[in-house]
């Protein structure tokens, strides 16, 4: 790793902390710089290739540099750069949304996650002129002031009691704007929320929810439970915004609220959208975004829409229409999963793992892998541990441990996963 260190000094003389955020944060020994990447495989600058689960935090769903998508974006710009203009592609790229996605009837194409998600507060409030948010424990919307303090882990204190606290100790040391307007609740627990919004319901302009929670551990919700916050509310009159960011296009190509036959008021697309183009899109119901209409909810952005993110946007989702690799990357996913727990089982590891396939979480906890409160308390530094082991082997997963299927992936590459993972359990950590 002689390249990568250089580059890390290098790096930390004009880049804030240096790139390598994410190594720090899980005490990985190497800072790695990465050269190039092809469908499933990503090389770093030393000449060391790697399987790679990470899919860039998972926008690379088709793998990494898929010719169609690279092609489309080529010949769109070529059209001309269209910026911040009308331009026939958008109306093309929200048709294909419109048809796929059952919440998409109208939307607006911004930026990132992050944006997309400030949109959808915007508009709820808006139409119902209330100002706060019911959101989960655990969940993640984005790094912007309002929701950037709940980004990691929820404390051993938060997670003590069964009504999460109002102010989280999570994030010491973020520095961020205003907590006040959301109340939080533990995730999967219908009754308290049920309760809570009837008692906080004139003050309450919408539920934010992950349909599946995939930023803490990678659980899916309980049986009722999306719909029991649907009914609730329309029983309010109040948004229901489901944050597709990872689960958008990866669940099905009409996301986790066509798989789980959900539909919110708004919802919020990103990751996969593009290939790790920046584009996402605020979808809704025509009842609330009419009010994006009729100019009563700004929605502005010079860099939206261009015509080369759109084509990367349209491209991509082409090829999952195509290809239709979802059901591969459930097998996929499923057959890795399998192979851990039966890992766990003979290395006498405390290892679980959680999520539907596609993407799934792996940790060492002392818990069923159902309890999330349960897993949330996980064996960090030996998480940390296995991460780097794997990547020393070739793998590469997200240092938190979840882990993203692509539609590159293969057998073979599930397979040399499994293998390096039962040499290092069968090793010891
Ligand atoms: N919501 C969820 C569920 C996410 O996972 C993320 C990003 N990890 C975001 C919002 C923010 O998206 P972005 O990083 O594109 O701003």
């Amino acid at each position: 790793y002689q390249k990568s260190a250089e580059l890390l000094a290098r790096s930390k003389k004009v880049l804030a902390g240096g790139v390598a955020s994410e190594f720090r944060k899980y005490n990985h020994p190497h800072a790695i710089f990465y050269s190039g990447g092809k469908g499933s495989r990503i090389t770093d600058v030393d000449g060391n290739e790697y399987l790679d689960f990470t899919l860039s935090q998972g926008p690379l769903i088709l793998g990494h540099s898929h010719p169609h998508v690279l092609e489309s974006v080529r010949a769109y710009s070529e059209e001309g750069q269209l910026y911040a203009g009308q331009h026939i592609r958008e109306i093309e790229l929200a048709e294909k949304l419109n048809k796929h996605i059952p919440s998409a009837e109208l939307m607006r194409f911004c930026l990132d996650g992050s944006e997309a998600v400030q949109t959808a507060f915007r508009i709820a409030r808006a139409k119902t002129g209330k100002s706060k948010f019911l959101r989960f424990e655990g969940h993640y919307h984005g790094w912007l002031d309002n929701v950037a303090w709940g980004i990691s882990t929820p404390s051993e204190e938060a997670l003590g009691s069964r009504e999460a606290p109002q102010v989280f100790p999570w994030s010491q040391g973020i520095s961020a704007g205003t907590r006040d307007e959301f109340v939080i609740l533990p995730w999967n627990d219908l009754e308290l929320v049920r309760q809570t919004v009837a008692q906080h319901h004139h003050e309450l302009a919408a539920i934010i929810t992950e349909p599946i929670m995939c930023n803490n551990g990678c659980i899916v919700p309980n049986e009722g439970f999306l719909q029991g916050l649907r009914d609730i509310c329309t029983e309010y009159g109040i948004a229901l915004i489901f944050d597709e960011v990872i689960t958008g296009f990866r669940m099905h190509l009409g996301g986790a609220q066509t798989y789980f036959g959900i539909t919110p008021d708004l919802a919020i697309f990103a990751k996969a959208f593009a290939s790790g183009y920046p584009i996402s899109a605020i979808v809704g119901k025509k009842d609330w975004m009419h009010l994006v209409e009729e100019a009563k909810v700004i929605h502005a952005g010079t860099m939206n829409s261009g015509n080369p993110t759109v084509a990367a946007a349209f491209a991509t989702i082409e090829v999952l229409e195509q290809d239709q690799p979802h059901e591969r990357m459930f097998r996929l996913g499923k057959k890795i999963m399998a192979g851990f727990e039966k890992i766990a089982a003979e290395t006498g590891q405390n290892l679980i793992v959680q999520g539907p396939g596609p993407m799934f979480n792996i940790a060492f906890a002392d818990a069923p892998a159902n309890d999330y409160r349960g897993t949330l308390r996980y064996d960090k530094a030996k998480l940390g541990r296995f991460v780097a082991a794997l990547h020393d082997a070739g793998v590469r997963i997200i240092g938190r441990g979840l882990c993203y299927i692509s539609a590159a992936h293969t057998d073979e590459d599930a397979d040399a996963f499994l293998k390096a993972a039962e040499t290092i359990l069968s090793r010891g950590l």
